[in-house]
């Protein structure tokens, strides 16, 4: 078995057994715990494993229960009517203390349970027979025991069928730990494939969109746009003497303003829009269904948030603008001539004296 249960038993640890304390308890309790079947719901093939075990010992109850620290927890029982029991009460604590099948013909004739409430009160438990529960490692988890108000002995195929469908239900345990293994890690796989998925797609520094994905964004909008679909904006922006910032303050305050310019973006334009980044301090953005009058209004927005955003620098304050260029999309062109006319909109609004914006339309 892989997962976390406690190693074998070691000779020392045999003689621990018989405590069912200390080390061994702990390490019997973590290998119970590895399961997660405690406080489960009931399930079909552990209450047909119950009704098998009452069925072939041809008593009136059945249970298949763990034993916690403090408490016997029944995972599925018939004719009990309990959902746990205490442990001091429990006959199947002592069952595990046991390397085989644990059988009290009489209660009332056995000093250990004579004077037990299930004994003496209700549901006045007259025979008990408990077959462990054991992992692979030799831990005891609980028993699968059955039970009858009457004394009785089990004959010589119920003495091996009872511990060969405690078999069984160890077995139904390891089908279900196995199966949650493996949802655990067809999620961690597919967690994995999403963030590949979005390393793939996004800029390191801004988190925006990268050019390789951008440009799929525009194929994809040129396509629709051919197919009629309401006329989209294409928009550039290129911050305003950046080399300037980079050489006087430091690479690292260089970045810190393209970090803070893609977080302004992201406030700015519509989670519809594509906002990538197209290369060192240049941005571009695809806003679709967007006149250039509508998109310039975007613009305006952007230049008014960069100059109230601050970024600094120890004490001083970096001053960053933008000049930025914008195109209504032409789909009957390609994506290279769009972004030809989009450049040459860019360096007019250079051209114009910087922080401020250039739109040309169709
Ligand atoms: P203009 O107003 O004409 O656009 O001037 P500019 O200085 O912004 O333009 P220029 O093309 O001369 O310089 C761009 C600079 O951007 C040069 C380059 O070192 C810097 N740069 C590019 N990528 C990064 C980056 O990832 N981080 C930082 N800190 N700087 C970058
Ligand atoms: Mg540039
Ligand atoms: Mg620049």
């Amino acid at each position: 078995m892989s997962h976390s249960e406690p190693g074998p038993l070691s000779p020392g640890e045999e003689l621990a057994r018989d405590l069912v304390s200390g080390e061994f308890e702990e390490r019997r309790l973590s290998a119970l715990n590895a399961y997660k079947i405690l406080d489960t719901l009931p399930e079909s093939a552990f209450d047909e494993l119950v009704q098998v075990a009452a069925y072939v010992c041809d008593v009136p109850m059945a249970v298949i229960n763990f034993i916690d620290r403090d408490r016997q927890w029944f995972k599925s029982e018939l004719g009990l009517g309990a959902q746990d029991a205490h442990l001091e009460l429990s006959m199947c604590s002592h069952a595990i203390k046991q390397r085989n099948l644990f059988v009290i013909p009489d209660t009332l004739q056995d000093p250990r349970f004579a004077d037990n409430p299930l004994v003496t009160g209700p549901p006045y438990l007259r025979f008990y027979a408990g077959a462990l529960l054991e992992t692979a490692q030799g831990y005891p988890l609980g028993t699968l025991c059955v039970l009858d108000d009457k004394p009785r002995e089990l004959n010589e195929r119920q003495t091996e069928l009872l511990p060969a469908l405690a078999r069984q239900v160890m077995g139904q345990l390891e089908l279900l730990w196995a199966n949650a293994r493996q949802e655990e890690m067809l999620s961690e796989l597919e967690q994995t494939r999403r963030r590949l998925a979005a390393l793939a797609s996004t800029d390191e520094l801004t988190g925006l969109t990268n050019r390789r994905v951008f440009n799929q964004h525009l194929d994809q909008a040129l396509a629709l746009g051919r197919r009629g679909a309401p006329v989209a904006s294409l928009l550039m922006a290129d911050l305003d003497h950046f080399k300037r910032i980079n050489d006087s303050l430091g690479h690292h305050v260089g970045d810190e303003v393209l970090r803070t310019f893609a977080r302004i973006c992201r406030d700015v334009f519509r989670t519809t829009d594509v906002v990538g980044r197209w290369g060192g301090e240049e941005f571009v953005a695809l806003l679709p269904d967007t006149s250039v009058n509508q998109a310039y209004s975007v613009a305006e927005r952007l230049h008014k948030r960069l100059a109230q955003v601050p970024v600094h620098c120890g004490e001083a304050r970096v001053e960053v603008s933008v000049s930025v260029g914008i195109v209504a999309l032409d789909p009957d062109a390609s994506a290279d001539a769009n972004f030809q006319r989009l450049d040459a909109a860019m360096y007019e609004a250079k051209a114009q004296g910087r922080n401020c914006t250039v739109a040309k339309s169709p």
